[in-house]
């Protein structure tokens, strides 16, 4: 038998890893098995010379991305080419002009840029010839579909993207869209959601305190929750690995309503939190002991993909963490995304929703919409059990075709008004021609894709840092051990992941969560890999490069590990009891925000990133600088509007 080679072969048996690594890291690389065997070549390869004549892998039978497991999200396979290209732009040279000739071609196929399919085929009509590409084998972007088939259940959970939530209220072009869809956010979270499952099993939260961090593995669980009585908190904290001293810190900074900044104005006291972190603001202002810093530290993993090190305290603040009662600030937004506090974090007055894949169900729906006969199904619910068929996705009859594992590689504005884009695919490069283009992928790629773009705009795109993320979804055959614990979801402030719970109770068309701990059912679990100690975007450039060079192996020796640790004293056996993972690692994640303790006052470079250049316009979340959908499909519709006006000017 092969091994891995770091001499954990006996720890990886037990963590039941024994062989998957081998057939998992196997299938990440070729994960196109029908492909491969049918093709002789490597999936998302196109075989035969023009792509008007090929069979794509997305056009074979059995191509079901979301069922894939292994290393998903940003999988190896979709982002070589956009490498090779950066280290080699002779690349293009001798492109191959395909012949094919649109009215709007789109990079990325992510909300935004299947949003801005939709407005430019509302504004110009159903006939547009519309072509979008994706660097990856699978459509939606961050909102990603993981699906797995368990002991003849179906589970689902996103990969990505959660749910239909933003600081802000949807704005009228964002809310249009999902109605267009027959997305009713508020009513599907009326009749969808069983809330009170995991609390009727007497379910709640908890915390895992490691001994690598706070000297012993203990897990202990946190009664009341988020909004838990000065009772409940110093009960939690008595049961704790943690000193006295700092738990008689934490009992007040939950508890309390001390004024650590007496003596400022509401609006001094803002600006000076606005420029200084939330650890800083524990440490200096607080006064409070390393041990309650380590405690907090990754309370803004999941939110902002760094620890508390390297975001304002106001913005903190904004979001509800604790040690600001006292000091009595009026209720404004905030100036990372305009969070405000007495409001519900992250919603803002906005929607609240998540169907069992995240947003996935949005990008499904809009290709539904796009490109008739790839969902079965007509309607909202009947969408969420469908299978997309995806060899409809690219057919030359389409109207609009949707082209997987193709990597738009440089586009330029054509002497006649319109735009040549040049794309990569299986190793080859492919030219076509649109009257405009919308580049709706990842603004940092922007300037090595335009290089006729002026040097300041590409300054701007630059300086718009992504942050890396993962996303782990884990399938269970049951959930007993949660159960004999009595959680439902795990904070763990020293973890590999730093949190982990239980998917959400829902019924939905033909999809029905587990309602019994004998049943299977999936865990979601997120990790930050942030460098403490830089700054924001400093962390997530380091971030990034860890998990490029970060094995699916190595996911899954610790995702093993941290569940036997945490589930351990409940009977939980991740040989056993884990029955699929999917690791959807984001390096290039969220799209980058505001953030007070590095950036000038005046905000972002946003509107020099994303200026027009001719027919070419810009999209995609990054362009809003905020990491939400309604962002997203805002500047699709923004990207468009600005292509027409142009036009007709
Ligand atoms: C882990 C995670 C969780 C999130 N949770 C939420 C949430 O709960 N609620 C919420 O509102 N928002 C959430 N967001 C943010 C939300 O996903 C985004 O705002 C939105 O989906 C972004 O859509 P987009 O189309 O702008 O970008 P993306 O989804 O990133 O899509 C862009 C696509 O373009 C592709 N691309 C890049 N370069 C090229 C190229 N050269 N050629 C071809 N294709 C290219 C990318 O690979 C990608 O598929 C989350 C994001 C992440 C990463």
């Amino acid at each position: 038998m092969k091994t891995n080679g770091n001499g954990d072969e006996a720890r990886d048996r037990q963590l039941g890893m024994e062989q998957r690594i081998e057939r998992r890291d196997f299938l990440q690389g070729t994960a196109l098995t029908v492909a491969a065997a049918a093709g002789g070549v490597l999936p998302g390869l196109v075989f035969g010379a023009a792509p008007a004549a090929v069979t794509a892998a997305q056009d074979l039978p059995g191509y079901y991305p979301p069922a894939r497991t292994g290393m998903r999200g940003s999988h190896p396979g979709s982002f070589e080419s956009a490498h090779a290209l950066r280290d080699d732009p002779d690349f293009l040279s001798g492109a191959e002009d395909t012949g094919e000739r649109y009215d709007l071609v789109v990079a990325g196929g992510g909300i935004s840029g299947l949003a801005a399919a939709h407005f430019y085929r509302k504004a110009v009509g159903a006939n547009a010839r519309i072509l979008l590409l994706d660097n990856h084998d699978d459509f939606g972007g961050h909102a990603k579909r993981n699906e797995f088939q368990v002991d003849g259940k179906l589970l689902i959970m996103n990969g990505g993207t959660a749910g239909i939530s933003s600081p802000t209220p949807y704005s009228p072009v964002a809310d249009g869209l999902l109605k267009h869809l027959g997305i009713h956010p508020d009513e599907l979270a009326q009749s969808t959601y069983h809330p009170d499952l995991y609390r009727k099993l007497g379910l709640g939260s908890a915390v895992f305190f490691d001994k690598e961090t706070f000297g012993e593995d203990k897990l202990v669980l946190q009664p009341g929750g988020r909004g838990a009585s000065a009772a409940q908190t110093q009960q939690f904290l008595a049961g704790t690995p943690l000193s006295d001293v700092a738990r008689r810190e934490i009992l007040a900074i939950e508890t309390g309503a001390i004024d650590y900044m007496a003596g400022l104005s509401a609006d001094e006291k803002k600006d000076r939190l606005s420029r200084i972190s939330y650890a800083d603001y524990l440490r200096q202002v607080v006064k409070a002991h390393a041990d309650v810093i380590t405690y907090y530290f990754h309370r803004t993993d999941g939110l902002w993909g760094c620890g508390i090190d390297a975001v304002s305290a106001l913005d903190c603040w904004g979001v509800g963490l604790p040690g600001f009662d006292g000091l009595d600030l009026p209720h404004t937004a905030t100036p990372r995304m305009g969070y405000t506090p007495g409001k519900e974090m992250e919603t803002g007055g906005s929607y609240h929703y998540s169907f069992p894949d995240g947003n996935a169900t949005i990008a499904r729906l809009l290709v539904r919409d796009l490109v008739p006969g790839a969902v079965p199904g007509t309607t909202v619910r009947d969408s969420i059990a469908a299978r997309t068929d995806y060899s409809q996705l690219d057919r030359q009859q389409n109207a609009v075709r949707i082209r997987l594992s193709s990597t738009a590689a440089h586009v330029m504005n054509a002497g006649d008004g319109g735009v040549k884009l040049t794309y990569l695919r299986g190793g080859k490069a492919y030219a076509v021609k649109a009257r405009h283009s919308v580049l709706a992928c990842w603004n940092m790629m922007i300037p090595f894709i335009c290089p006729e773009l002026p040097k300041a705009q590409k300054d701007a795109l630059h300086y718009l840092v992504k942050t890396p993320l993962v996303y782990t979804s884990v399938a269970l055959r049951n959930w007993r051990a949660f159960a004999e614990l009595g959680v439902a979801s795990v904070n763990c402030p020293g973890g590999y992941h730093s949190g982990m719970r239980l998917d959400t109770v829902m019924d939905i068309g033909g999809y029905h969560s587990a309602r019994s701990p004998d049943e299977p059912v999936m865990v979601h679990m997120t990790r930050a890999p942030a460098k403490p100690g830089l700054s924001e975007r400093e962390q997530h450039i380091a971030g990034r490069e860890e998990l490029l060079a970060t094995p699916f192996s190595t996911f899954e020796r610790n995702i093993r590990e941290q569940m036997n640790r945490v589930l351990g004293g409940g009977g939980f056996d991740a040989a056993r009891d884990i029955a699929g993972i999917a690791v959807n690692r984001w390096p290039h994640g969220y799209a980058p925000e505001y953030n007070s303790l590095v950036d000038p006052d005046e905000g972002l470079p946003l509107q020099t990133a994303r200026a027009r250049a001719g027919s070419i316009a810009i999209a995609n979340a990054d362009s809003g600088g905020g990491a939400y959908t309604d962002v997203a499909i805002d500047q699709a519709d923004r990207a468009v509007q600005e292509l027409l006006a142009a036009k007709s000017s």
